[in-house]
């Protein structure tokens, strides 16, 4: 099964530079209230800012070991 992913962190101005670090998240086939990362990390779409290549810093290790290590579930959605 094929998998959308998004990198994603807080958006500017709503939580201190060092708190915005970029998280994954599963994109899910419907467009749900929030969004929540392997980490467990849940944001209201609101919220995100979508990350794009050299703007991303260090990402979330959590999400990084729980998004590639096999098996990987995706987290529930809610919304
Ligand atoms: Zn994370």
């Amino acid at each position: 099964m094929t998998r959308i992913l998004l990198v994603g962190r807080s958006a500017p101005g709503s939580v201190g530079e060092t708190r915005r670090t970029p998280h994954i998240f599963v994109v899910p086939g419907e467009t749900p209230s929030r969004l929540t990362a392997y980490c467990g990390a849940s944001f209201a779409l609101s919220e995100l800012e979508q990350v794009h290549g050299s703007q991303a810093g260090m990402p979330c290790e959590r999400c990084l070991l729980l998004a590639f290590s096999p098996p990987a579930a995706p987290p529930s959605q809610t919304g």
